[in-house]
């Protein structure tokens, strides 16, 4: 599991927040997966990011302190050192809101279709069928016509 699936969608919208407020500062790269910062704000503090093991992450704040919890602080710091991360981030919840919305968008055409009169309803019929695919057309003849 990653930085980002074991925060909460709290801590990552408020990490984004933090990173992209430049919040985060004194990064230094330990090693490959390890990072140390200090994060800026109300009070500073010292995060430790372990990539490869997220759990072991620390960070000094009363939510994260001696917990094991993903914070906004270390998710700031896990950004900071993989930018494209928080790219991928919010490119995945774009496509989440895009989604969710789509789905809306049906419910909404289902609603519109049920305050429709029957002329009303023929003649959008009548549409799918002259612009519509063929299939549409043969499979209500089919199914009504003989
Ligand atoms: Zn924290």
């Amino acid at each position: 599991m990653g930085i980002i699936s074991l925060a909460s969608g709290n801590s990552c919208w408020r990490g984004l927040d933090y990173y992209k407020s430049k919040k985060v500062t004194e990064l230094n790269k330990i090693n490959e997966n390890e990072y140390l910062s200090v994060v800026k704000g109300t009070k500073n503090y010292n995060v430790h990011l372990d990539i490869e093991h997220p759990r072991k992450s620390t960070c000094e704040c009363p939510l994260a302190n001696g917990k094991r919890i993903i914070c906004k602080h270390i998710v700031a710091t896990y950004f900071s050192a993989i930018p494209e991360e928080a790219i991928n981030f919010e490119d995945e919840q774009t496509r989440l809101q895009e989604e969710y919305e789509k789905e809306n968008e049906y419910d909404e055409v289902i609603k519109c279709l049920s305050k429709m009169s029957k002329q009303e309803l023929i003649g959008e019929l009548i549409q799918v069928f002259d612009y519509g695919p063929e299939w549409i057309y043969n499979n209500f003849v089919k199914r009504n016509l003989y």
